[in-house]
């Protein structure tokens, strides 16, 4: 896959892309990144992206120019997103529609945004990360990038670890323990230490719809519950 990323800062992406996971799938070939600065497309000596608002209004906004050149930059059928806090809530189910496409272009707003016409010119879907309001897109294209990636064919070096994670199953993961069995008092849940598959697998169950339940209780609305699931609920 190649995510396309169109950006006033690409220094931005440099450390975050160069390390752990990410490093490795770029090193396997599994996923490629493409910086294009829409600086680099402008037609004036001081290589000016943004300007005035027109209606008057706080600050500035990123000029339809430069983004357009930038955008004739990348593959004409890529998925195009832009990166806004008005768009509509990236999640998990769109995180694996999008890890179907081959290449994908992420807009990175800065300023009070950009030109509304890029929009409609590109029919781009507009994303969100959260109910807040960034300085840039760029970490909420990081985000986006991060959840894709983990979803595609080899990236994971387990490939059934995405499968466990929050959200995969519309619910949210069981908690996680590792060595010393004891720290300070604090114990490790004696079941995880017995061995016994079955009842470790009952438990891992009953602690995600209870983390579910307690953290994002309108996530169960939508997972499929059985009857041992709603008992355990009602309790
Ligand atoms: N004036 C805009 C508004 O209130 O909707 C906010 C502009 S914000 C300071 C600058 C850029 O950051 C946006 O154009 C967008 O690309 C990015 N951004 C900010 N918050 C975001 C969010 N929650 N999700 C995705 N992108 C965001």
């Amino acid at each position: 896959m190649t995510f396309y990323i169109i950006t006033l800062f690409p220094e931005y992406f440099a450390s975050a892309l160069n390390c752990g996971q990410l490093k490795k799938a770029r090193e396997k070939g599994l996923i490629k990144f493409i910086f294009i600065n829409p600086r680099d497309f402008t037609e004036d000596k001081h290589k000016t992206v943004d300007d005035k608002p027109y209606g008057g209004g706080a600050g500035m906004v990123m000029m339809l120019p430069p983004l357009d050149r930038a955008l004739q930059q990348t593959p004409q059928n890529s998925y195009k997103i832009l990166l806004s806090p008005k768009g509509k809530l990236f999640s998990q189910e769109k995180a694996k529609i999008l890890a179907k496409q081959k290449d994908i272009v992420l807009i990175c707003g800065r300023y009070e945004g950009i030109d509304a016409r890029l929009e409609e010119m590109y029919s781009l879907d507009v994303l969100s990360v959260g109910d807040y309001v960034l300085n840039g897109g760029e970490s909420a294209a990081l985000n986006i990038i991060e959840a894709i990636s983990r979803l595609l064919p080899g990236f994971m070096s387990k490939e059934e670890s995405f499968k466990e994670d929050s959200f995969f199953n519309d619910i949210l993961e069981y908690p996680h323990y590792t060595r010393p069995e004891e720290y300070k008092g604090y114990k490790v849940p004696q079941v995880l230490l017995s061995g016994h598959h079955s009842k470790i697998l009952k438990w891992k169950r009953q602690k995600s719809l209870e983390i579910t339940l307690k953290n994002r209780p309108e996530l169960l609305i939508k997972t499929y519950l059985n009857q041992e699931d709603r008992e355990f609920l009602k309790k």
